[in-house]
């Protein structure tokens, strides 16, 4: 009936006096005209007359199952609910009749409901506990997928949970898919920024640990191209979930690894052309790793075994060679004076500064073989750097105060113009390309564009 109420039946009976014969008499004709009935008291109000208590607890019983009918359940109340069985005449028992309508307008009710809350802040109400358990069941299968590949050792969520019975009314109600969807949108949150010097959105972002693209989204008909000025109000919002699901466990698959792309230079190719010699192709390997994931984001990965399953190939790139003409290239002018030159290749002298057999030789040419590296003198910023006519692969340094030094003949060159080099930094191969009879490197010092004697310069 009215479980879980505080409904009380009682039906008091109706003392009769001492009865005397004019009584007996005087009853019988009472008898008569009138019928057996019972008041129904609301919290102690007489509300009507129904036939019997058993017709009114009827009544109210129906009540009660037509407010539950489209949640599939029965309405409570707490009202206190009595009757009192008594004679009346036939006419007022019809007059005061307690319709259904009546006693509808008059009695409060109520369902029992389960409060869902994270972290105290009420989410939803429920209507028992297994939905709510199901909800919770499927908001981590959204993040949870095990499988012979992911074995899941703990699925635990970050946030308290609590679920506490409540009285509601029905409009209190949330279906479990609304609230399973609210879960899973998670919550906005909003704030107002006030652009700062020299900020950009990508700027904004970044001190508020947010994506560019959250930030644009945030604020409507904005893109990264849009200026910002001081003191400009941001929008800033941020999705963030209610609940988020702490899983651990190993997985294994497949990853691919990707391939390296090395460029050669080909003295073949025209200038400024390359062709691939070599097509690059992904290898793959078999990873098998422990992770710790916040809704199936890996948080912490740790490789526990790797198997390469396909090596990558390399791609070669053949490229034309760079043509430096050495008379186009501006060098610093000033005092011609620079100390701290050290020597950029060890070994032997096999040509010094000066005239020799008829000719003058701009430079010195340290003795050397093919791949030994060679270093920078001294610090400087890469005037030019590619082929220059005899002197082959060359490097021009320009260390200011109008002094400069010359690398030549080299077979790989590691620098390009415009890069800062320091003192000792290699910068090129060993070789022999351009006017050469054999491995060395040629050395030249150059002084407000005229060369001058290396050795003058060097410890
Ligand atoms: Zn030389």
């Amino acid at each position: 009936m009215f479980s879980d109420s505080k409904v009380s039946l009682r039906s008091p009976k109706i003392v009769l006096g001492v009865i005397g014969l004019s009584a007996v008499l005087a009853g019988s004709l009472y008898y008569g005209s009138t019928t057996t009935a019972s008041v129904l008291i609301l919290n102690g109000q007489d509300i009507g007359y129904v036939a019997t208590s058993d017709e009114g607890e009827q009544l109210i019983e129906h009540i009660l199952a037509s407010r539950g009918e489209s949640l599939g359940s029965v309405a409570k109340t707490h009202d206190k609910i009595e009757f009192r069985d008594l004679r009346i005449s036939k006419g007022t028992l019809q007059e005061s009749y307690v319709t259904e309508g009546k006693l509808d307008n008059l009695i409060h009710t109520y369902f029992k409901g389960y409060q869902f809350s994270i972290e105290d802040n009420p989410i939803a109400v429920l209507s028992s506990e297994e939905e709510f358990n199901t909800i919770l069941q499927s908001y981590q299968e959204i993040y949870t997928k095990p499988s012979a590949n992911n074995q899941i050792s703990s699925v635990e969520f970050r946030e308290s949970i609590a679920s506490q019975p409540i009285e509601v009314q029905p409009e209190e109600f949330s279906s479990p898919e609304n609230v399973l969807e609210l879960l899973t949108k998670g919550h906005e949150t909003r704030k107002e920024y006030i652009a700062q010097a020299n900020d950009s959105w990508w700027l904004i972002a970044r001190k508020n640990n947010m994506l560019t693209k959250e930030v644009l989204d945030g604020n409507p008909g904005t893109d990264e191209d849009t200026t910002i000025k001081v003191g400009d109000k941001i929008n800033l919002v941020k999705v963030t979930p209610y609940l988020t699901v702490i899983s651990k466990g190993i997985y294994t698959g497949e990853e691919t690894i990707p391939f390296d792309v090395i460029s050669k230079t080909d003295y073949s190719l025209p200038s400024g052309s390359s062709l691939v010699r070599q097509e690059g192709s992904d290898g793959s390997k078999i990873v098998t790793f422990s992770y710790i994931q916040e809704n199936g984001k890996n948080i912490e990965k740790e490789i526990l075994e790797e198997k390469i399953t396909q090596e990558p190939k390399t791609q070669i790139i053949a490229k034309g060679p760079t043509y430096v003409s050495s008379s186009k290239v501006a060098l610093s002018r000033g005092s011609g004076k620079v100390s701290g030159l050290s020597w950029p290749l060890q070994g032997g002298l096999n040509s010094y500064y000066g005239y020799r057999w008829g000719s003058f030789h701009t430079g010195l040419d340290i003795d050397g073989n093919t791949g030994d590296p060679f270093v920078a003198a001294i610090s400087g910023t890469v005037s030019a750097a590619g082929w220059s006519g005899g002197y082959g692969n060359m490097i021009l340094i320009d260390h200011g105060n109008g002094v400069a030094t010359r690398y030549a003949h080299a077979s790989e060159l590691y620098v390009s113009k415009g890069q800062k080099v320091s003192n000792g930094e290699t910068i090129g191969l060993v070789g022999s390309t351009g006017r050469s009879t054999g491995a060395h490197l040629h050395f030249e010092v150059i002084t407000n564009g005229d060369t001058t004697n290396p050795l003058s310069y060097l410890p």
